[in-house]
């Protein structure tokens, strides 16, 4: 089957960048939107999101072969269940979570009648809200389809097709192994993000304005990361718990590993880990994953 109208429930940075790459790459496609708060979906309409912003979610949904649910982790099953008794009996619904696992369960609660595909697009900044899309958000980056054990392949395959038609790259996996690889790729550098901005604000013996001013040194890099939407991060943790934990309990031994290797004096020791963390950010290069300018291109003073 061909995906010919989608339906986009919440139009937020997901929202908002899957509508416009939709406009830009796959111009074939009709979009409905509809997001809970007026206010942007005042926003979606005078940006052009979606072709028709909806002021309720049964009409967004009524035709769409695609529903794809782009609301924070926690929201997925309450989003579902409005749209529920609107549906086609032979749409899709996908969704565009962070974590699966937690996602698959409540969607597949609240529609148990339905093909569901979960996905999550590796793909994003530290903005949100409906002027914070664009629509080469996708371009190049991986969207990772987690389909439950039985799923239909042609939804599958219907699915894959959508994100590939807006420029991403598709990849198959498992739920619990996407969880715990989003875990330490997205999750745990998130969260070391938010603990040391959190930290050095609440320093005592160092100003607030020396660490902004001094923040080149690379606490700005972190500031970045930090700066991301608290809702949608809050229920992140709370939906990925066991595979956070998880990779948080090693990456705790290694910190303390480093920690032990300070206090001894072992050079070889940190010297050997940077070596092979270097190794690490050239491969992510090669790949196209980042910007091979040093400092991202930001030149000399910034
Ligand atoms: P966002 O910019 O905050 O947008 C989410 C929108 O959904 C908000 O406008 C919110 O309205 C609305 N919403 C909440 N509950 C709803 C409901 N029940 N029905 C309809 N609309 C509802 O968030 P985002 O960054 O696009 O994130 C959306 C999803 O994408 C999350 O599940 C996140 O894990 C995933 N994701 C995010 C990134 C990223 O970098 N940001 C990357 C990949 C995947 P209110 O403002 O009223 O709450």
């Amino acid at each position: 089957m061909k995906v010919e109208r989608v339906a986009i429930v919440g139009l937020g940075l997901l929202g908002g960048s899957i509508g416009l790459a939709v406009r830009a790459f796959a111009p074939h496609v009709v979009t409905t939107g509809y997001d809970r708060n007026p206010e942007v979906r005042e926003a979606a309409r005078e940006r052009g999101l979606a072709d028709t912003i909806c002021d309720d979610p049964a009409t967004a949904v009524a035709d769409a072969d695609l529903v794809i649910l782009c609301v924070p982790v926690g929201a997925m099953e309450d989003a579902a269940s409005q749209i529920a008794d609107h549906l086609r009996a032979d749409a899709i619904v996908s969704d565009v979570g962070s974590s699966k696992q937690s996602v698959a369960e409540a969607l597949a609660r609240a529609l148990p009648d339905h093909a569901i595909i979960p996905a999550h697009p590796v793909a994003g900044t530290e903005r949100s809200g409906p002027q914070a899309g664009f629509a080469h958000l996708f371009a190049g980056r991986w969207c990772i389809l987690t389909p439950p054990s039985g799923a239909s392949s042609d939804a599958v395959e219907a699915v894959g097709s959508f994100w590939e038609a807006i420029g991403a790259k598709v990849e198959i996996m498992d739920a619990q192994h996407h969880d715990l690889v989003l875990a330490v790729t997205s999750h745990i550098p998130h969260l070391i993000a938010y603990t040391i901005v959190g930290t050095a604000s609440d320093l005592e013996d160092v100003t607030r304005s020396e660490v902004i001013k001094y923040s080149a040194g690379g606490f700005r890099d972190f500031t970045r990361i930090a700066a991301s939407d608290p809702v949608m991060w809050r229920d992140v943790f709370l939906n990925n718990r066991p595979a956070v934990l998880e990779m948080l309990g090693r990456f705790t031994e290694d910190l303390t590993a480093m920690q032990r290797a300070i206090r001894s004096g072992d050079g070889d020791a940190l010297h050997d880990l940077f070596t092979r963390t270097r190794a690490i950010r050239r491969a992510v290069i090669e790949q196209g994953q980042d910007d091979d300018r040093p400092d991202f291109g930001r030149g000399p003073g910034a």
